[in-house]
C-alpha cells in the first residue's frame, strides 16, 4: 500500500474513525492498492459536527475581509503545490497529468472568485421613510455539508469549500470513497493557510454517512454532486429534515453539428469533449446530432479520435466495473444496428495491463431509443444520431431527461441563437465542446441534472451559502411614527 490508511479530519487533526469497515483505494492507472478508506459511523459524524459547531461563532463573526485572507494564502499554496496535487489527483482518479494540472488550475480560479466575495456581498441599505433605514445583510448559515463525486477529486470539493467557508460557514465534506486522498491534502493546505481548526472537516464513508448527513439536526445545508439517482435520494432526504439542499446530478449532453460548421475546429472540439477525463465529465459530449450532411466532419472526428491514445493522452476510467459497463453499452449499440466507426473496446496499455482503459469510441447511426442515446455512459464514447433539420435535433435534445449542457457548431449566429433559445439545458455552448461557465459566472444544469434552486458556483452560490438578515432602524428622533409603525 503506497499511502497510510486514510483518516477523517476533525477539528484540525487527522483522526482514526470509530470503525473497522474500510474499502480499498485502487489506482485506475495500474490497479495498484494506494490506501484504504474508512466507512465512518454516526459517532464520527457527530464529532465533526461538534467541532464545526464550536468553531462557528468565532468564524462567522470574523469580518469577511479577514476571512478571505485565508483564501489568498490558500490560492498561493495551491499554486505552490500544483505539481504534487496534480500527481495525486491522477494517481487516484486515473486522469492524465495534464488534465489534473487543469483541474488544480480550476481550483485556483474558484479560489480567486472566493477572495472577491467581499465585493459582492455588500448588502443594501435605503432610507425607506424619514429617518428610518432598511438594511439587508448576507449572514452565514451555520454548519454545512458538501458531498462530492469521484470524477474531480480536487475541483468539485473546491466548488464549495472556498465560497461556503469565506461566507462564514463551517463545513463537513464527504469525499468520494473512490478518490479520498486529494481532500486530505486540501485540508493540510487550508490549515497552512491559517484556517482555524474546526472550520473545515472531512468525514469519509459511503451511503450510511451520506444518510446521516442528510438527517443530522445540526447540519443546516447540504450540497451534493454526483449521479441523478443519488442526487434525488439526497435531495429528498435532506429537505425532508428541512435543510436547504442543492443536488447536482448526471448528464447526457448533446452537441448539434450543422453543415456550415468549421470542419477541423468542430472535429477537434467534439473529440476533445467526448474523451477528456476519459469521458467522465458531467459536461462531456455524449451524444452528437448530425444535422443534414456532415459526413466530412464525422470522418474528421474519427481521425481526431484515433489520435487519442489510452495511457498517453487518454486516462483510465475509474474502475473495472466502469470499463465493463462502458464496453457493454458499445456492444449493445452494435447489436441494435449502430455502426462502430472507432472502437475503444478491449484496449490494454503496455506496462499497465491491470489499468482500466477504454479507447475513444465513435458510434454512428444511433437512434434515439437506443440506450447509448438515452443514458449517461460516462466513458469516452460519442453516439451520433442523424436528423434532416435543426427542429428535429431539438426534439431529441429536449426529450432527454437531463439538462446539464448542450452545444451547437455552426457559423450562423441566427441559428446559434435559435438553438440557445430552445435547447433544454442550463449551460449552452456555441462552437465550444465543454461549455463550463468560467468564474464569476455560475455552474448548474436544469431538469434531472440539478435539484434545488440556484447554482453551485459563482455569484449564484452566495444565495445558497448565506441567509438574508433584514433590519429596520430608527435613530432619528424626528422620524416619528408612520402608517407602518
Ligand atoms: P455517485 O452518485 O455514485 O456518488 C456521489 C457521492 O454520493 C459519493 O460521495 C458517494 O459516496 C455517495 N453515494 C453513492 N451512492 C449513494 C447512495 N446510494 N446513497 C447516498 N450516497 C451515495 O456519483 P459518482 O459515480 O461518484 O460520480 C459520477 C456522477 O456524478 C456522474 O453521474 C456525473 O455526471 C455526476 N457529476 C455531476 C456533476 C454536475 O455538475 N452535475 C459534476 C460532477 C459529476
Amino acid at each position: 500500500m503506497k499511502y497510510t490508511a486514510v483518516q477523517n479530519y476533525i477539528n484540525g487533526h487527522f483522526v482514526t474513525p470509530s470503525t473497522d469497515r474500510k474499502l480499498d483505494v485502487i489506482s485506475p492507472i495500474d490497479g495498484n492498492l494506494l490506501s484504504t478508506v474508512p466507512m465512518s459511523t454516526n459517532n464520527d459524524l457527530n464529532e465533526a459536527v461538534k467541532a464545526a459547531k464550536a468553531a462557528f461563532p468565532a468564524w462567522s463573526r470574523t469580518p469577511i475581509k479577514e476571512r478571505v485572507q485565508v483564501f489568498f494564502r490558500y490560492k498561493y499554496l495551491l499554486e505552490k503545490n500544483l505539481k504534487e496535487l496534480a500527481e495525486l489527483c491522477s494517481e487516484e482518479n486515473g486522469k492524465t497529468y495534464s488534465e489534473s494540472v487543469a483541474e488544480i488550475e480550476k481550483c485556483i480560479e474558484l479560489t480567486e472568485f472566493a477572495v472577491s466575495l467581499p465585493q459582492l456581498v455588500t448588502g443594501e441599505v435605503l432610507e425607506v421613510s424619514k429617518g428610518v433605514e432598511c438594511r439587508t445583510e448576507h449572514v452565514p448559515i451555520g454548519v454545512v455539508a458538501s458531498i462530492v463525486p469521484f470524477n474531480f477529486p480536487a475541483m468539485v470539493p473546491n466548488w464549495t469549500i472556498p465560497n461556503a467557508i469565506a461566507l462564514g460557514n463551517c463545513m463537513i465534506i464527504k469525499p468520494s470513497e473512490k478518490v479520498p486522498l486529494c481532500c486530505g491534502r486540501l485540508a493540510e493546505l487550508l490549515k497552512e493557510a491559517g484556517l482555524p481548526d474546526g472550520v473545515f472537516n472531512i468525514v469519509h464513508g459511503d451511503v450510511e454517512i451520506v444518510e446521516a448527513i442528510c438527517d443530522h439536526p445540526h447540519i443546516e445545508a447540504v450540497s451534493f454532486v454526483g449521479s441523478t439517482k443519488v442526487a434525488k435520494l439526497v435531495y429528498q432526504r435532506a429537505t425532508k429534515s428541512y435543510k436547504r439542499c442543492l443536488a447536482l446530478g448526471g448528464a447526457k449532453n448533446h452537441l448539434m453539428v450543422l453543415p456550415d460548421a468549421k470542419p477541423d475546429m468542430t472535429a477537434q472540439n467534439v473529440a476533445a469533449s467526448m474523451s477528456g477525463c476519459a469521458g467522465q465529465r458531467c459536461m462531456a459530449a455524449s451524444a452528437m446530432i448530425a444535422v443534414g450532411n456532415v459526413d466530412n466532419i464525422i470522418s474528421k472526428i474519427c481521425d481526431e479520435a484515433k489520435k487519442i491514445i489510452p495511457g498517453k493522452n487518454l486516462g483510465a476510467v475509474i474502475s473495472q466495473e466502469s470499463k465493463v459497463r462502458i464496453e457493454k453499452y458499445i456492444t449493445e449499440a452494435e447489436h441494435q444496428g449502430a455502426k462502430i466507426l472507432v472502437d475503444g473496446r478491449n484496449v490494454t496499455v503496455e506496462g499497465k495491463e491491470y489499468g482500466y482503459y477504454v479507447g475513444p469510441t465513435v458510434i454512428d447511426y444511433v437512434t434515439p431509443e437506443m440506450s447509448v442515446a438515452k443514458e449517461e455512459i460516462f466513458g469516452p464514447v460519442i453516439s451520433i444520431m442523424r436528423t434532416e433539420t435543426v427542429d428535429e435535433a431539438l426534439v431529441i435534445e429536449n426529450a432527454n431527461p437531463y439538462g446539464n449542457a448542450a452545444s451547437v457548431f455552426t457559423q450562423n449566429g441566427g441559428m446559434a441563437r435559435y438553438i440557445i433559445d430552445r435547447a433544454s439545458a442550463g449551460m449552452i455552448g456555441v462552437n465550444v465542446g465543454v461549455p463550463v461557465p468560467r468564474e464569476p459566472f455560475s455552474f448548474g444544469g436544469w431538469n434531472e441534472s440539478k435539484f434545488g434552486v440556484g447554482d453551485i458556483t459563482g455569484k449564484s452560490s452566495i444565495e445558497f451559502w448565506t441567509k438574508l438578515k433584514k433590519s429596520t432602524t430608527k435613530w432619528n428622533p424626528e422620524a416619528g411614527v408612520n402608517w407602518m409603525s
